[in-house]
C-alpha cells in the first residue's frame, strides 16, 4: 500500500502509520495524519432555523422579537426580509431593514 503521506521533513516514501501518528523511518520524523479540509466546507453554509441553506438575495422571515444591538428598536417576530446578504460568519447574515443595515442571528431566520 502507498497511499501513507510523503513525509514533510524528508519528503521520503516509507512512512508507516503507528496507531496515532505517521512515521517517517529515513529521518525518524513522526507527523500527525492530514484533516480532511473538504468536510469543513459543510459547516460554513448559513443555515435558517430549519436547517435549510440560505444564500444572498434570499426572503427571510424574522421567526422572534429581536432587539437590535446598540439602539432601542425591535425587530418584531414575522417581519419579512426581502434580500439578505451573507457574510464572513455563517451563523450571521447582514440585511436592511427600515433603511438601516443590520446584522441577523441566522437561527433567528426562517427562508421564505
Ligand atoms: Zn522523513
Amino acid at each position: 500500500m502507498t497511499d501513507y503521506p510523503k513525509c514533510p521533513q524528508c519528503l521520503g516514501e516509507n512512512t508507516y502509520f503507528d496507531g496515532t501518528t505517521y512515521v517517517c523511518p529515513d529521518c525518524a520524523h513522526e507527523f500527525m495524519p492530514q484533516t480532511e479540509a473538504t468536510e469543513q466546507e459543510v459547516d460554513d453554509v448559513a443555515k435558517d432555523c430549519n436547517g435549510a441553506p440560505l444564500a444572498d438575495g434570499d426572503a427571510v422571515t424574522v421567526i422572534k422579537d429581536l432587539k437590535v444591538k446598540g439602539s432601542s428598536m425591535v425587530i418584531k417576530q414575522g417581519t419579512k426580509v426581502k434580500s439578505i446578504r451573507l457574510t464572513d460568519n455563517p451563523e450571521e447574515v447582514d440585511c436592511k431593514i427600515d433603511g438601516s443595515g443590520i446584522v441577523l442571528k441566522t437561527c433567528f431566520l426562517r427562508k421564505g
